[in-house]
């Protein structure tokens, strides 16, 4: 089978594709207030993506999240992840959404034979809900959550807890996972963007507030997914409880995955600023071929580690906002 390796013998075989830099919510971590959205002439049309999804897979990228912004604001992005899923030597189409649009496409979701949902939601609390989100909108949430997890589509919960937002949620929300067949997993804040203005909450700091109330809880040692998180299981729980140290745990050296952008930037690392535009070429009339030629010279410039705790000053940083990369 092909493969791709980058210059550190790391195995690529996973793309983030942000399909919109829109968002239905403005949380106050990502998007906090309107920003500029992208003009709809520089987002890639869905036949753009998924001509750079077929070279993608041509050189061993076999697994796809769509996100966004958030992805089902986009108009068609069911018909798109429905051909994504559809092309040849896809292994893996999922999704990473809000929620708030969610439940009446389920039944469409699972027709489609979606593999996975991410349900990004930090808090179980209404009022919590709407001081983090600026939206009163935890009830669809909570709804799309639930028609999610009875259609037997795999769900996965991913929370950032924040420094005096919501680490009151922390235990509510593993509950999830004892309550239904849910993992749920607690993103360490990133500072990128607005996420600049907060602190969060590390692997070690949780767990050992985890184990205070669940000494019996034992490490996952086999693979669960397709990313960085750390799994443990409490005996009497569904599902596991994961996390994505994202600064403490420094898990750049089994990094597996390039993004691209809304407006057809592949970036290589999450923290750096540099990126490989495959718009213009692709507008240009560019062939697969140079398209494959691009992305793998992306793989090839893929850092060997990113470096969020250097100074905010670092030129290198990625400037882009979280919402306009898709997390
Ligand atoms: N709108 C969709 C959603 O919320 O799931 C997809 C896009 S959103 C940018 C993807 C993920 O990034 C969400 O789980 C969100 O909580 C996370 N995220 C946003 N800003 C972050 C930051 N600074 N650090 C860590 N995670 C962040
Ligand atoms: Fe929107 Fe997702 Fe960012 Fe929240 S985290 S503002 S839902 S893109």
């Amino acid at each position: 089978m092909i493969s791709v390796k980058d210059n550190y013998g790391r195995t690529i075989d996973y793309m983030r594709i942000s399909v919109t830099d829109r968002c239905n919510l403005r949380c106050r971590y990502c998007m906090p207030e309107d920003i500029p959205s992208i003009s709809h002439d520089e987002i890639l049309r869905f036949g753009e993506i998924l001509k750079i999804c077929r070279c993608a897979v041509s050189l061993g990228i076999r697994k796809f999240k769509v996100t966004g912004g958030e992805p089902l604001v986009r108009k068609g992005c069911l018909s798109f992840l429905r051909e994504l899923k559809a092309l040849s030597g896809v292994e893996q189409v999922t999704l990473t959404t809000n929620g708030v649009l969610l439940a009446p496409l389920i039944p469409e979701l699972k027709a489609i034979g979606i593999d996975g949902i991410n349900i990004s939601l930090d808090t179980l609390d209404p009022d919590t809900f709407r001081q983090i989100t600026g939206f009163d909108d935890f009830g669809k949430v909570w709804e799309g959550l639930m028609a999610a997890q009875t259609s037997g589509i795999r769900i996965k919960v991913n929370s950032v807890l924040l420094q005096g937002v919501n680490d009151q949620d922390f235990e509510k929300l593993t509950e999830l996972a004892k309550d239904y067949p849910i993992d749920v997993r607690f993103i360490e804040i990133m500072p990128i963007g607005y996420g600049q203005q907060y602190r969060g909450y590390d692997r070690k700091t949780l767990l050992s507030r985890l184990a205070a109330r669940y000494p019996d809880y034992h490490t996952v040692t086999q693979p669960r997914g397709n990313g960085p998180a750390s799994y443990i299981a409490i005996s009497g729980f569904r599902g596991c409880i994961g996390f994505i140290d994202a600064i403490h745990g420094k898990f750049c050296d089994t990094c597996n995955r390039i993004r691209l952008t809304s407006d057809g930037f592949l970036k290589p690392c999450l923290y750096y600023g540099e990126s490989i535009d495959l718009k213009t070429p692709l507008r240009d009339g560019a062939s697969e071929e140079q398209l494959c030629g691009l992305i793998r010279e992306s793989i090839l410039e893929k850092p060997a580690c990113h470096q969020f705790w250097s100074p905010d000053t670092d030129a290198a940083r990625e400037q882009r906002q979280m919402s306009q990369i898709g997390g």
